[in-house]
């Protein structure tokens, strides 16, 4: 089994990157986000505990996202391996994660970080742009308007909102980064993390990610199935 563990920043290009990843390597791509709709929505008892903190507005526990992320990973199409995307988050998930999947005589294989510097990521995530009129939508870099600050189609001034503005997501990112940089050093302190850079285009990104997962899971079956070896 190849358990693989995604990793990068918001506007590192994961969310692009793990449905096409998955396909590459035919393992499902297993997003603990997607899991908690999908629970509440088919009211599963797992799913309905989740539920009873979303509507406090609590966190859900460690202890409940674990619970259905194995439950989604003993599905037939997991027999082989999954990628996981959106977990762990932080220090104490990675430790109940390796728990979880050492109980089931398995562990992460390996944790693919993609990498894209602070300052890029921040021009990423803030380059939205609206019209005041319509509410036309730009973005600096993939769509930008012909005549900066109006729109295309009426001219109307173009508006950042709040939660677009450079200093507000860079802000939001740097406590984001915090975490992912206690889990990237987590899984490199144990031999499972390799680095892919991020600012290359889609494609290289994606051969990358693939090579790497394959050389992991060529590791994997070259080496005695002791799991916590190393
Ligand atoms: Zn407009």
């Amino acid at each position: 089994m190849t358990f693989l563990v995604l990793l990068g920043a918001p506007g590192a290009g994961k969310g692009t990157q793990a449905p096409i990843l998955a396909a590459r390597l035919g393992l499902p791509h297993v997003a603990t986000g997607d899991l908690f709709r999908a629970a509440v929505h088919e009211g599963s008892a797992v799913g309905l505990e989740a539920r009873r903190y979303m509507e406090r507005g609590q966190l859900v526990p460690d202890s409940i996202t674990v619970k259905m992320l194995l439950d989604r990973l003993a599905q037939p199409d997991a027999a082989l391996g999954a990628i996981l995307d959106g977990f762990p988050r932080n220090l104490a998930q990675a430790d109940i994660l390796e728990g979880a999947l050492a109980d089931r005589s398995s562990r992460v294989n390996v944790a693919l970080e993609i990498e894209v510097p602070e300052a890029e990521l921040v021009r990423r995530l803030s380059g939205r742009w609206i019209c005041k009129a319509n509410g036309h939508v730009y973005n600096e870099t993939s769509h930008p308007p012909r005549v900066p600050g109006r729109c295309d189609l009426d001219d109307s001034p173009l508006i950042q909102r709040e939660d677009d503005r450079s200093e507000t997501v860079a802000a939001r990112l740097t406590a984001q980064l915090t975490a992912l940089r206690e889990v990237v050093g987590y899984y490199q302190e144990r031999g499972l993390l390799r680095t892919i850079d991020g600012r290359r285009p889609v494609a290289e990104v994606t051969a990358a990610l693939a090579a790497a997962a394959l050389a992991a899971a060529a590791d994997e079956t070259g080496s005695s199935p002791r799991g916590a070896g190393n």
